[in-house]
């Protein structure tokens, strides 16, 4: 088979004005970027209110393996495949971050005959969104740098700025950094830190805002670090909301795409799931809806993170419910969650395969927990034997939950069709209201425990000395009505990236929060999660390469 890039590249793409038209479209709705790209008008939603919601469907996962278990694909074959059983169906996904692309991924616009095109430039620069999340961030740290360096009116103390800067590639070495050095003339010393473009609260923000009005009323509201005094300096107290709202008047409108089979995609905003809240914008999210029939969405990692956060933070947010869930469930990381060593994922391993599958099992429950009707997509690989998969599908019916082989990487839609005819059935049998994972109303400590011992399967919580003192100032500075942004590793259901399967008897340690009142939410910080991830020893990058003659090399 070709490769993910070859194929991209072969597509038959139309003019993006005939996806615009085949959505009806008027001519202000959106505006050209390119033959392929366009933005949709931040006005398109107010346009459209009067209209029904389609049936929103979210895709999740288990706990991945480093390469992911194909939740693009799945999200984009299954919208293509709806189409097939003549549904109008909209996907709409997270843009992909250049540190993962450079680092392991190779890309993330889906594989095989399901992705979204044109692929190189969604994985590059596509229309500019990221790089705008990065002038807006660190504009700000050049702000408060300003200010202290000014006077600093506002008492701001240089040790309790908590605002990083950012940048969009794994790059370890600017974890920590001194800002300032040389001299009264080039500022005041402080340690820094940069963070990667997708943890940035901004990003978090303008995926979480309803309009450019909301996106302006949360960058006030940014908590950037605190005084002498140890209270909490905002944007507004700065007076720098409207310069940085200014900076993302292009990034807050949605982009829109086509499959490989000229299925309309929406493509907005892309924070991780371990260290950020991990979906695409509610404004994406709920234009597809009002566009089309069936919106296709994708939360980051497993039910446990992405999921979790879409379900507890973004349809608060958006004020939404989903209709139904895909768990995606790959053979291969299901055996490797059995214990089997990623060399020999290759072997036909039936045994290995009937424990792992209890990491399944403990994501069902999650959805089941939430009141979602669920399906299992088993994204099917050319190394999955016939005793696997039938294995994978008996197990899934003695327990009662729904399953269909997904073979969409090779077919395109047409290898999704039984996955979509169930999503269909489930959204028609869709009953009750979404059961969130806490109340607002509940103690962050209360919060954070009913997501560790619900949705992890941990026994408790166990808070450093840090993170106590940090809960009581959250409540005392009055933030313990918002809901929790778990950053956890995304291999386990702990917090311990090496405890494969369904581990037991863990508890969750918590080492520090931080508020993100723009975004509205706290995060928690457990493990060893970093904000700046590093590079591995081989880059997907040293594969990557474009010719003379443009033909482009090395994106999966
Ligand atoms: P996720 O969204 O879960 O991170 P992706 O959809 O980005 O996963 O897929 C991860 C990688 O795996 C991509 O390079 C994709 O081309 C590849 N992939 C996905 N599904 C399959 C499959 N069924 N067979 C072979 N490769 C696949």
């Amino acid at each position: 088979m070709k490769s993910d890039i070859e194929i991209a590249l072969a597509a038959d793409m139309k003019p993006i004005r005939e996806i615009a038209g085949q959505l009806e479209l008027t001519e202000s709705d959106w505006e050209p970027y390119g033959h392929y790209k366009a933005k949709l008008s931040d006005k398109l939603l107010k346009r459209l209110s009067d209209r029904p919601n389609g049936k929103i469907i979210l895709t999740t996962s288990i706990n991945p393996t480093p390469a992911g278990e194909g939740k693009s694909t799945v999200t984009v074959g299954l919208g293509q495949a709806l189409n097939h059983l003549n549904k109008k169906a909209i996907i709409a996904l997270r843009e992909p971050s250049l540190g993962p692309t450079m680092g392991i991924k190779g890309g993330a616009a889906g594989g095989g005959y399901s992705q979204v095109v044109p692929m190189d430039e969604i994985n590059l620069h596509f229309t500019g969104d990221i790089h705008a999340i990065t002038a807006a961030n660190n504009a700000l740290s050049a702000f408060i740098d300003n200010h202290i360096h000014q006077g600093n009116e506002l008492n701001i103390d240089p040790r309790r700025v908590e605002w990083k800067r950012v940048l969009d590639i794994n790059d370890r070495a600017l974890r920590q950094v001194v800002v300032g050095l040389g001299g009264p003339a080039r500022g005041v010393p402080r340690e820094d830190g940069f963070k990667i473009t997708v943890a940035s609260e901004i990003m978090a923000i303008l995926c979480l805002a309803n309009d450019l009005e909301d996106l302006k009323e949360r960058l006030a509201k940014v908590v950037i670090g605190y005084t002498y005094g140890k209270q909490p300096v905002t944007v507004k107290q700065l007076g720098v909301e409207g310069a940085l709202t200014l900076l993302l008047k292009d990034a807050i409108k949605p982009n829109l795409v086509q499959t490989l089979e000229n299925t309309p995609a929406i493509i907005h905003g892309g924070p991780f799931a371990n260290i950020a809240h991990g979906c695409n914008s509610v404004i994406a999210t709920k234009i597809a809806a009002k566009l089309g029939e069936y919106v296709v969405t994708e939360s980051g990692f497993g039910a446990d993170l992405g999921a979790e956060k879409f379900l507890d933070i973004k349809t608060r947010a958006g004020e939404f419910e989903p209709d139904a869930v895909v768990i995606v469930a790959t053979i291969r990381a299901l055996k490797m969650h059995g214990g089997v060593n990623k060399k020999e994922l290759e072997t036909e391993n039936v045994a290995a395969l009937e424990k792992g599958v209890e990491n399944l099992k403990k994501h069902m429950e999650t959805i089941e927990g939430f009141n979602l009707p669920f399906v299992v997509a088993v994204n099917r690989f050319p190394a999955d034997t016939e005793a696997e998969v039938e294995f994978l599908m008996n197990w899934c019916e003695k327990q009662g939950a729904p399953a269909a082989l997904a073979d969409v990487f090779s077919k395109g839609g047409s290898g999704g069709l039984e996955l979509a005819e169930e999503v269909v059935r489930l959204c028609e049998e869709k009953s009750g209201s979404l059961n969130y994972t806490y109340e607002l109303k509940d103690s962050l400590d209360e919060k954070i425990n009913k997501i560790a011992q619900n949705v992890y399967g941990a026994d408790g919580v166990e808070f450093s000395s840090k993170a106590e003192k940090q809960l009581k100032q959250m409540d005392e500075l009055g933030f313990s009505g918002l809901p929790v942004c778990m950053a956890k590793t995304q291999y386990s259901l702990s917090d311990d990236p090496t405890k494969l399967g369904r581990p037991g008897g863990f508890k969750i340690s918590v080492k520090e929060l931080h508020v993100s009142a723009g975004a509205g939410f706290v995060v928690v910080l457990t493990g060893d999660v970093m904000t700046m991830p590093g590079l591995p020893k081989k880059p997907a990058a040293l594969k990557m390469d474009v010719t003379e003659s443009g033909v482009i090399k090395g994106l999966f």
